[in-house]
């Protein structure tokens, strides 16, 4: 057959549905969306569908600029941020020089470049999983940085950030803040500084709303306008009226989501320290996720093991270096102690049949 395009595709983690598991793959958050977005959702008039969805999503970027004190000129909404990342590909990355990113990071970003046919170099992190400042000084046709990292939770400076900014004033640089929330800094204050900087949010981890798949971009006016137009060349109603209804509602309720953040944080720490006293060693995470790993365990392994038990984790076989790692979301208290028992017993019965 003439004319078919071949390419590899992202694959997210395992969707399982059936009742009693413990998901633990993809980074959902284990918490239901705020009791705002419920009643929302139930004051929704269902006469609202016979139209077309905002085109310019204007409600909900007021309330985004209420929220980040920008103007609402800001802000891109998507279908999801896997949509507005792939906009902004398309809108900032048509040089000729290779854009950067680096070799462990979010699996999307590569398969965007060989989607989009855009160049692309891999930078390598450092063998504690960091990312190099210096290298992003080379001549490149953009950047990305997840920030924090994943899957590695690690996140950098906002400091390391504006310098790569002030070195690539040519370039537009992203930055991916999907996890943001979960205790790293945002570079938002620095939007107004740096005009090259792209931020990309999503409300699928923090805001619990992965299943309504809405993100945003946060940028200088001028290069935001430049995504929009990308947006109308493609799908200019691509974020339903319920989906920014109910945004809109997540984005006003700052209390609700800052106390299940907070939960989530502690749940992380406990549930690291806790699982070191068994030898496990997590990088230190600025996310709702850990990547793992035990001297003397193998990862494949236990993550059947663990799959056995119903839970499910996020394992790389294919990333060399992530090959004695998972990669656990942060459930509730209650899930993290069940997988925290079931690490530890696996772990006693490896360890004496070794
Ligand atoms: C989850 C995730 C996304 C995608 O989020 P959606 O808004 O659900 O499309 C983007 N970037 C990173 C780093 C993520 O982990």
């Amino acid at each position: 057959m003439k004319g078919l395009r071949k390419i590899t595709p992202y694959v997210p983690g395992r969707q399982p549905n059936y009742p009693d598991i413990i998901k633990l793959n993809t980074n959902e958050n284990p918490y239901p969306p705020s009791p705002k977005v419920e009643k929302a959702l139930r004051n929704f008039d269902v006469e609202q569908l016979k139209s077309y969805s905002s085109i310019d999503n204007s409600l909900l970027k007021n309330a985004l600029g209420s929220k980040h004190t920008l103007s609402s000129d800001h802000f891109l909404i998507g279908n999801g941020s896997d949509e507005v990342l792939a906009f902004c590909f398309l809108a900032f990355f048509n040089s000729a020089d290779p854009i950067l990113f680096p070799d462990i990071t979010y699996g999307f970003y590569k398969v965007w470049a060989d989607l989009f046919q855009i160049p692309y170099k891999e930078l390598p992190l450092t063998a504690n999983f960091e990312i190099t400042t210096d290298d992003y000084t080379q001549l490149n046709g953009g950047l990305i940085i997840a920030n924090p990292n994943a899957p590695t939770g690690l996140f950098k400076p906002l400091s390391e950030i504006e310098q790569i900014l002030n070195v690539n004033q040519e370039v537009i640089v992203i930055v991916d803040e999907a996890y943001i929330d979960f205790g790293g800094q945002s570079a938002c204050s620095l939007v107004d500084k740096y005009p090259n900087l792209i931020i990309i949010r999503t409300f699928s981890k923090s805001s619990s709303l992965a299943g309504l798949r809405v993100g945003y971009a946060i940028g200088n006016p001028e290069y935001i306008k430049i995504a929009e137009s990308i947006k109308s060349s493609f799908n200019p109603y691509s974020v339903d009226s319920l989906a920014e209804n109910l945004a809109v509602a997540a984005t006003e309720d700052e209390s609700y989501y800052l106390d299940i953040t907070k939960q989530i944080c502690e749940t992380r720490d406990w549930f690291s320290e806790t699982i070191a006293t068994f030898g496990f060693t997590s990088l230190e995470s600025k996310t709702n996720f850990l990547l793992v790993t035990h001297p003397k365990i193998s990862s494949e392994p236990l993550y059947h093991y663990l799959e056995a038990h119903d839970v499910f984790v996020r394992y790389f076989p294919k990333i060399e270096r992530l090959k004695n790692y998972l990669r656990i979301s942060i459930g509730t208290q209650e899930e993290m102690e069940t997988v925290s028992q079931l690490l530890r017993h696996y772990t006693k019965t490896a360890l004496t049949t070794i």
